[in-house]
């Protein structure tokens, strides 16, 4: 197939600029060729498909910045019982259902390995594009240390493609950040204090000496440029995070003004999946699983995050779309669009938040992110209008057309429903 001509539908590029009506859409292998009105449009030729998106809506595709793609749900009789291999099957599931919700790349904030990239990217199975940061590096009883207090060890099992994240001293973080490097990351994951589903400590808890996360920023820019992204929700770990350079704060439950202040001298992005809080709490009065033990540090959470969030919002601190999916169910991700809403964001800057903005912080703004021509032709069709009604997205149902890499991934037209 040579080209693929969207048309009759009004375009939301992803820039933020006004919405366009009796738009068309020109892709030709993988890429953008064309996007803006449908008589400015070069005409295709003969053998160029045409998708009639019948008055819908031309959307980039979605990029979530914060997902597990090798997990879903917290139920530790479960995980512990599982085959270490089966959590690769079910996997494939998870990026299954997150493409064909419309998010066409994620950056995975733990878990996935070099491998799962590449099964996506050799058309293995479908998915969305992956940023991988391997595992994600942890004090010892930091957020990423799954040892109980009965002196059982619960972590996922390092194996040869994810090393074990747990590291403690300037010399023992740059080993760790060296062989998470080797491993293929392209972004190290760092949580620089405690959080909800760790069991030895509580989100305030501070993670990791300035000197160590600096070590970490180091060998991320030696190592060609790449950047950190902290998992921080307690005031001093989000401080010492921005201070030491990192590119983007996890959650951030717990911002002041100085540390607002901060992050907007230093550019640094805000992901405040909103969707996990709200998912976590939900899944806490439905499910049995969910550990007594972070039941009171969620409620405590989710009472000052939103605050939190909607503070910066209004300080104007880049904010980038994740969810932290995994945490709540896989393909449920543009949920969080409705939840920035809910902070004060309009329908458009939440859109922009999950595209253009999301693509900067992959460091990916020249490839995806808009429906500009030369980008990838990553492009989700909703049926309604997201601008009336933001929450249009969150319902698949919503949306009969996903186009990744210039390849329709999924395709419902004619499916009742
Ligand atoms: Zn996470």
């Amino acid at each position: 197939m040579a080209c693929l001509l969207i048309r009759n539908g009004t375009l939301i590029d992803g820039t933020g600029g006004q919405p366009l009506p009796h738009a068309a859409v020109l892709i030709e292998d993988k890429r953008i060729r064309a996007a803006g009105p449908a008589d400015a449009v070069a005409l295709p030729d003969a053998d160029t498909v045409e998708i009639d998106v019948q008055g819908g809506f031309i959307l980039p595709g979605f990029i979530d910045v914060h997902v597990h793609l090798m997990g879903e749900g917290y139920d530790l009789e479960k995980e512990l019982t599982t085959p270490f291999s089966l959590n690769f099957y079910k996997a494939i599931g998870y990026m299954r259902r997150t493409v064909e919700a419309g998010v066409t790349s994620v950056r995975d904030a733990a878990g996935a390995d070099l491998g799962v990239k590449q099964a996506v990217e050799q058309g293995l199975v479908p998915g969305p594009r992956v940023q991988i940061s391997v595992t994600a590096l942890s004090t010892t009883g930091g957020h990423g240390d799954g040892w109980l207090r009965s002196g059982v060890d619960i972590t996922f099992p390092p194996y040869p493609g994810c090393p074990d994240g747990r590291c403690d001293g300037v010399e023992g973080v740059r080993k760790k950040v060296r062989e998470v490097l080797r491993a293929g990351a392209e972004v190290i994951k760092v949580c620089t204090s405690g959080g909800v589903l760790s069991p030895t400590d509580h989100p305030d808890f501070t993670q990791f000496a300035p000197e160590e996360l600096a070590v970490m920023v180091q060998e991320g820019a030696y190592h060609g440029g790449v950047k950190v992204m902290a998992h921080a929700s307690g005031l001093q770990g989000i401080k010492n995070a921005v201070r030491a350079g990192v590119h983007s704060i996890e959650h951030g439950d717990n911002l002041d003004d100085e540390t607002i202040e901060l992050m907007l001298e230093r550019g640094t992005y805000l992901v405040p999946t909103l969707l996990a809080t709200v998912g976590v709490l939900e899944d806490a009065e439905t499910a049995a699983t969910m550990p007594e033990w972070s039941k009171p540090k969620m409620r405590e959470v989710a009472d000052i995050h939103r605050a939190s969030m909607a503070r910066a919002y209004k300080a104007g601190v880049r904010i980038a779309m994740g969810t932290d999916a995994g945490v709540s169910p896989h393909g449920t991700n543009l949920r969080e669009l409705g939840l920035m809403c809910g902070i004060g964001m309009s329908p458009m800057e939440a859109i922009v938040a999950g595209t253009r903005v999301a693509a900067g912080c992959l460091g990916w703004e020249d490839r995806v992110g808009t429906v500009e021509p030369g980008k990838l032709a990553d492009v989700v069709v909703c049926k309604r209008d997201p601008l009336a009604d933001i929450r249009a997205l969150e319902d698949v149902d919503n949306i009969p057309i996903v186009i990744k890499d210039g390849q329709i991934v999924r395709d419902r037209r004619g499916v009742a429903g």
